[in-house]
């Protein structure tokens, strides 16, 4: 999925790139560059009331255990088994084949039938023995093969206890994740929904396959009202069930009278009622208003990762693959979509007619599976055996034509890349009016933001980058993600660091003139700062609730993913050795799932054989801790000492690490730096290592083109030999190398390494710098500080960082035109260098924008603002309260919707207190603003500084209706706090902001981007103190 999407967000800490697919933004700004969200699902909270925690040394207990009748041998049984940890033994039967995981852990009266006490007693010494050995094995969080166990004493067994379903029996599943006993094979789905109540009801029968012993099945259910539940085994007669449901893990559980036995086949069939949802996940409505102002209403669905509950019963993870038969019953002015083509339809008596969609031809994850009523209008295409197929609102038929000539070359470049076939005969991509992340992959029916499918007839060069870039990752899922599955989504970077690596790839060589290579960089960029947080976390990481399910949705999983990705591949013997291991990955997990591990030991089978290099060994390090590693430069005559440690900005004692990377070092000197021949590999894998080079090298340039995921210190010395280097010549490197100077200078700034001084020398040489790559960087990384210092109020600072930035950048600023501009990478040049002109109030910008403002409205909209310049000229505008009443009408009643964001951008940048406020409740009421587009506004807002403290205000006031709409975790609510708090650098909000999240509890105080919200704002009060003095002096 792309849970970004594709506009901005402020550039200081969620760059640009975030973009990722969708999440690109549409265009390089320097000032503000966004993203948002993703839909994800709602879970209600744990009530606490529900289960009942005894202390560990007492004898259990589950509320309500007298009504439920328990005899006395059971509750023995039950009792004793879990103060030995049972639990652990639930963990453990996973694993093993032949006994039964579900049975184990199963209470009494449910799914284990104890007979007698003496039975017991002679279980309860098997049980001993078994649970002192799998304590050992099974502490939580130890993972033998990744983290390491854990060394502090945790052997404390926990004990199981049973939750109460809603009907007052007792649950007989106890853990987050579904027990193993029982398999989906196929599910065959009706599904009626009703569009002018917005309610459906459904039918959904579950073929299952019996693989341990067991009498209870165990899947998942949200928010369905069942109303009648069968089961069959084998060729028996089905017979009426009772269903229970534990609702805060989204569970419902059937026990059956018999034992079932591993190797049977049976059958469940539930018949249930819902609301259609009001969020943005599940199988939810949607609207929008055609062109004769008349409300339209649809419905969609959004599953990843864990809404598909909510549509209809079933087990719920990614591992449990099947293969789906669906049929929507519908009325006749509708038409209907789902992942295969549809077979056929017939009207039914009521009036109603009945699509049937063929059953899938592969078996795939229940998050895949997707299906739409609605009246969009198609353009098709044949691409070998598949039919392409663009989907859209009737109105916007005419926007679809450049999707479809993209998805169309682009799969033709899949399936020969990967030489496996698409696998499914249709490929529907559809423009949904309302819908959160940037898109979905539901196999063969990808799903879209308007903004990430639609390009209009005078769209920009970067307009098109966005629709390309997203359409390339949502094609590549096809492959990594619905072919190839994860597991578990502690590896959804598998899905997404790949999709996000080949969205790059396939536009580099299929679409070279979208100059897609910058927006890479960048991203590369964004994915270290991010990392360089204590609160960050490994690529491949533990989740074990909802709320971690949804924080893996991050620039860890898809930005790093890529990155390390890009950096395994520049190491190997060129493309096709990666290829050709990706292929054998995709062969070898074809239909079904694997893991981190399974994808390395792929890419090493086809290694070794040529050059050695153990990828498993070496990308292990990558993937099982979180940071990167900082690489020192010291030299000594012809000695080269690297030195590597954690980067991590936020360092002391208790966070010391002593982590190590398997580094592929690669690096240039000043006698050959330019061409692919001149890069050399140093493999650095421990604490430090040592190369030659002759004394006459005057300089060493590291990471060569920034394709490595590290950052590297030169050392006083090393650092003037470069900045004296591109004084004389800009162009003894290349650009990515030059940007990754500034890079890695601001980095070391911020960790402390190099003095701002230093950051200053290096930048003197930016005013013969003519690239985009480094003039976006140092762009970004000087607003940022220049925000900074405009919250802190220091007007004498701020005045001289921006004469600062006007002295290095006029002569560029002021080569820009302001005409139709062809060239991807030119546009990002001037809209950055114009965005940053125009927000520092320089008068030629200013009243060039203001002008073509009014030209434009003049006109009616006749004469054009190019793609590319439409939120500089939009946002000046918006700054005259005059021009922002003409710009919020036109906004309501523009149709295109990349135009119409960069208004909303323009129209929330004003400085007027009143309409600040007004438009984040818009926002949040979701009339005249969608609310799908509240992140993008409040990262907007958070710009200025009228804005910050309002929004600051506005989310505490709102934050249930806030994670009503956007699932706690969820992108969304990344996005909303890291806007809301990452230009915070004093100790008064500090302490505020601890204490509103604190105050939260399962609202929403575990997230991991609260910590990253505390530690951005500690990072930015400790860079104040050390560098305000500095920047009064040499500013
Ligand atoms: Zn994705």
């Amino acid at each position: 999925m792309d849970p970004f999407d594709s506009n901005s967000t402020e550039r200081a800490n969620l760059p640009r790139n975030m973009i990722e697919n969708s999440m690109f933004e549409e265009e390089p700004d320097v000032v503000d560059l966004a993203k948002d969200s993703t839909a994800f699902p709602t879970f209600p909270a744990l009530d606490p009331d529900e289960v009942v925690y005894e202390p560990r040394s007492s004898r259990l207990l589950v509320r309500g255990l007298g009504e439920n009748d328990m005899d006395e041998d059971e509750e023995d049984c039950e009792s004793s088994a879990r103060l030995l940890g049972m639990s652990f033994m639930n963990r453990s039967s996973a694993h093993r084949s032949n006994s039964s995981p579900y049975t184990r852990q199963a209470p009494p009266r449910s799914c284990s039938r104890p007979s007698a006490r003496t039975m017991v007693v002679c279980v309860l010494f098997l049980v001993i023995v078994a649970s002192m050995t799998m304590v050992l094995y099974f502490l939580p969080g130890c993972n033998f093969t990744r983290a390491g166990c854990p060394k502090t004493n945790k052997t404390t067994p926990i004990e199981t206890v049973y939750p109460i379903s809603t009907n007052g029996k007792l649950f007989p599943w106890a853990q987050f994740r579904l027990p193993q006993s029982i398999h989906p094979l196929s599910y065959d789905l009706t599904l009626t929904p009703n569009l002018d109540d917005m309610t459906f009801t459904g039918r959904t029968v579950i073929n299952m396959s019996v693989h341990h012993n067991t009498n209870c099945i165990v899947l998942h259910g949200a928010n369905l009202n069942i109303t009648k539940a069968t089961f069959k085994l084998g060729d028996g007669k089905a017979s009426d069930v009772t269903v229970l449901e534990y609702k805060p893990r989204q569970q419902i559980a059937v026990k059956v009278s018999d034992d079932l036995k591993t190797g049977q086949y049976c059958v469940l069939t539930l018949h249930y009622s819902a609301n259609l949802s009001h969020t943005y996940d599940g199988f939810y409505n949607s609207s929008y208003t055609d062109k004769d102002g008349k409300k339209r209403v649809l419905a969609a669905t959004q599953f990843e990762p864990l809404s598909a509950r909510k549509a209809f019963p079933c087990f719920d993870e990614p591992a449990f693959k099947a293969t789906f038969q669906i049929q929507i019953i519908r009325k006749p002015n509708y038409m209907t979509l789902s992942n295969m083509p549809k077979a056929k339809s017939t009207t039914l008596t009521s009036g109603l007619v009945q699509d049937e969609f063929e059953k899938t031809s592969v078996k795939m994850s229940t998050y895949l599976v997707a299906f739409i009523v609605a009246d969009f209008t198609p353009i098709s295409k044949n691409v070998s055996k598949t039919l392409v197929s663009v989907y859209s609102v009737p109105e916007k038929k005419e926007h679809t034509d450049y999707a479809l000539s993209t998805a169309s070359k682009l799969l033709e470049f899949y399936n020969n890349f990967f030489e496996i076939d698409y696998p499914l005969k249709k490929l529907d991509l559809v423009a949904i009016p309302d819908f959160l992340a940037g898109a979905m992959e539901n196999w063969g029916l990808i799903t879209f933001r308007e903004t990430s499918l639609l390009v209009g007839k005078q769209s920009s060069p970067l307009e098109k980058q966005v629709v390309a870039s997203v359409i390339a990752h949502e094609l590549a899922h096809q492959w990594f993600g619905n072919l190839v599955t994860m597991s578990w989504w502690n590896d959804l970077w598998l899905n997404e660091g790949f999709a996000t690596y080949m969205q790059y790839m396939s536009l580099q060589t299929v679409f070279p003139k979208l100059d897609i290579g910058n927006l890479f960089l960048a991203v590369r960029f964004r994915a270290l700062d991010k990392d360089a947080l204590n609160s960050s976390h490994a690529v491949s990481t533990e989740v074990n609730t909802p709320e971690q399910v949804e924080e893996m949705f991050d620039s860890v999983s898809y930005e790093k993913g890529a990155s390390i990705l890009l950096m395994l591949n520049a190491c190997l013997l060129g493309e096709q050795q990666f290829r050709k291991g990706i292929i054998q990955y995709l062969d070898q997990f074809n239909e079904s799932n694997t893991d981190t591990d399974g994808l390395w030991n792929s890419l090493t089978q086809v290694e070794v054989s040529t050059q050695h290099l153990n990828v498993s060994e070496m990308m292990n390090s990558w993937t099982s801790q979180k940071g990167f590693p900082l690489v020192t430069v010291s030299r000594k005559g012809d000695q080269v000492t690297l030195t590597q440690e954690h980067f991590l900005l936020t360092s002391d004692n208790t966070t010391h690490t002593s982590s190590l990377w398997n580094i592929p070092v690669t690096y240039v000197n000043d006698s050959c730096s330019l061409a692919p021949e001149c890069r050399q590999v140093f493999t650095l894998k421990t604490k430090s290592g040592t190369l030659k080079l002759p004394e006459s090298v005057k300089w060493l340039k590291l990471n060569y083109r920034n394709t490595g995921f590290y950052i590297v210190h030169y050392g006083d010395e090393g650092w003037d030999a470069l900045t004296a280097a591109l004084h004389s010549n800009v162009s003894v490197l290349t650009h990515e190398d030059r940007a990754s100077l500034i890079h890695n200078i601001f980095a070391l700034s911020r960790l402390g390494r190099v003095s701002f001084h230093q950051v200053l020398s290096l930048l003197n040489y930016m005013s013969n710098e003519t690239e985009t790559s480094p003039v976006t960087e140092a762009l970004l990384q000087l607003s940022n500080i220049y925000r900074l210092l405009d919250k802190r109020q220091e007007h004498g600072l701020v005045s001289r960082m921006k004469d600062y930035i006007l002295d290095h950048f006029r002569s560029l600023m002021d080569k820009q035109t302001w005409e139709e501009e062809e060239s991807v990478s030119k546009q990002e040049l001037r809209s950055a260098l114009l965005e940053m002109a125009c927000s520092l109030n320089e008068e030629n910008c200013t009243q060039k924008a203001k002008a073509l403002f009014k030209e434009h409205v003049k006109s009616n909209g006749t004469i054009r603002i190019p793609g590319d310049l439409q939120r500089v000229v939009f946002t000046v505008a918006a700054q005259s309260d005059e021009d922002w009443d003409t710009l919020l009408h036109m906004y309501a009643h523009a149709t295109y919707d990349a135009e119409k964001r960069k208004m909303l951008q323009g129209l929330a940048s004003t400085q007027n207190a009143r309409r600040l406020v007004w438009i984040l409740k818009a926002g949040l009421n979701g009339d005249l603003i969608q609310t799908q587009e509240l992140p993008l506004v409040i990262s907007r807002v958070c710009n200025g500084f009228t804005g910050y403290l309002f929004v600051w205000d506005f989310i505490q006031e709102n934050w249930d209706q806030l994670i009503e709409k956007f699932p706690v975790g969820s992108f969304a609510i990344q996005t909303i706090i890291k806007s809301a708090t990452s230009q915070f650098s004093t100790q008064a909000h500090l302490d505020q902001v601890q204490g509103f999240f604190s105050g939260l509890k399962e609202r929403g105080s575990q997230m991991r981007s609260v910590q990253e919200a505390l530690e951005t704002i500690r990072l930015n009060r400790r860079w104040m103190d050390q560098n305000l003095s500095t920047l009064r002096k040499w500013l």
